[in-house]
């Protein structure tokens, strides 16, 4: 951005630090994503990962995978049964 500008760039105006946090490797979301496990094949469903606390992405929203598994039923269901 030109320093004519430099009045309206925000890293300047309020400079935020984001502190960066290690990934929890045991976290499937992305085999989940890709439908290459299901929910209750990653070790931390239902147990270290829950609605109230998620550990992975899948979890935090309502629209989540895992999220929406945990609710509805925990995988004991089979789609199409
Ligand atoms: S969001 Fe939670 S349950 Fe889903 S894969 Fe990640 S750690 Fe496992």
């Amino acid at each position: 951005m030109k320093e004519a500008y430099a009045r309206f760039d925000i890293e300047r105006v309020m400079p935020l630090h984001v502190e960066t946090v290690a990934k929890n490797t045991a976290c499937r979301c992305g085999e989940v994503l890709r439908g290459i496990v299901t929910p209750h094949e990653c070790p931390l469903f239902g147990k270290a990962c829950i609605p109230t606390h998620a550990v992975g992405p899948c979890m935090v929203s309502v629209e989540g995978v895992c999220a929406a598994w945990f609710k509805y039923g925990q995988g004991r269901f089979v789609y199409g049964k």
